[in-house]
């Protein structure tokens, strides 16, 4: 069950029957459908998503926004596999995940998804390498292909040299390049990211926002999580939530690599970037 994927890609047809406008859109990695989920019951019962419809397709690069409590980490619980909705569906890549085991999930999250969080997440005890590797050890990749791989992941983020450097050795920047190699390196089709700016200096903000540009550019599909217009600036697609609903969402101008160099200081690139396209 976890190997099938649906291998026609959908196709738009005119409405009325009429063949004649026919669109081939790109597969969609991520469909919500009606997705609820409830905390608690009763008078306590908290709707943290109360409805949502979300479809991203392959190659999107999608930032989702809304104030605290507004559902976005929920949301991204979902789906991450890490938490399953109280109603609706959900089909990662295809594959609906409603009744897969703690195990396929796990599986599933391995195989389909790389995370990215705002603490990095890195095992302390770790060098570089091996915390980039780990996500291929447990997919059962054989130690020389890993270590290649790794090794190859961290060339890609600009860390070359640093493969046997702990988290500790290294920059909050750096931790987060780490912690990108390490969520790309088993080619996932989907790339998580929650406040991955949150805990950087804007030196390195902008460095791991130019690494997100690049690896979209390269065909990456991510949905990040941000609060910040700047960070949202660089996606193509700006989701924004409002009490466990999608309140709007919207196609704009992403922006350029040209912009994600370090501005001059008190001076901000969403202004350039924010332009809105329909
Ligand atoms: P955000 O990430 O946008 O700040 P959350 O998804 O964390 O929002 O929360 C959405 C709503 O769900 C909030 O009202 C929050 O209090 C509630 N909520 C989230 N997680 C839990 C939980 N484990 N138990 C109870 N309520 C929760
Ligand atoms: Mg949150």
């Amino acid at each position: 069950m976890i190997g099938r994927r649906r291998t026609s890609a959908p196709v738009a047809a005119a409405p009325g029957g009429a063949t004649a406008v026919v669109r081939r859109e790109r597969p969609p990695v991520i469909e919500l459908t009606r997705v609820v989920k409830t905390y608690g019951d009763g008078e306590a019962r908290v709707f943290a998503l109360a409805g949502v419809d979300l479809v991203v397709r392959r190659g999107e690069y999608v930032a989702i926004m809304g104030a605290s409590g507004s559902g976005k980490s929920t949301l991204m619980n979902v789906v991450g596999c890490l938490d399953a909705q109280t109603r609706g569906r959900y089909r990662l890549d295809g594959i609906d995940v409603r009744h897969l085991d703690e195990g396929q999930l796990s599986v599933i999250r391995n195989r389909k998804i790389g995370f990215v969080f705002q603490s990095f997440n890195l095992l302390p005890r770790s060098t570089a390498l091996s915390n980039v590797a780990l996500p291929l050890a447990y997919a059962g990749v054989p130690a020389r292909e890993r270590r290649a791989m790794a090794l190859a992941a961290l060339g890609l983020v600009g860390l070359h040299g640093r493969e046997s450097h702990r988290p500790a050795q290294l920059s909050g920047g750096q931790q987060q390049k780490v912690a990108i190699a390490r969520a790309v390196v088993t080619n996932p089709v989907l790339l998580l990211a929650d406040e991955p700016t949150g805990a950087l200096d804007s030196h390195s903000s902008y460095e791991v926002l130019a690494l997100f540009d690049q690896l979209w550019r390269a065909g990456r599909t991510i949905m990040m999580i941000t609060h910040e217009h700047d960070v949202a600036a660089h996606a193509e697609r700006l989701v924004r939530m409002r009490d466990g609903r999608i309140v709007s969402d919207e196609r704009q101008v992403p922006a350029s690599p040209s912009l994600a160099v370090p501005a001059p200081a008190g001076v901000s690139s969403a202004g350039l970037a924010m332009a809105v396209t329909s």
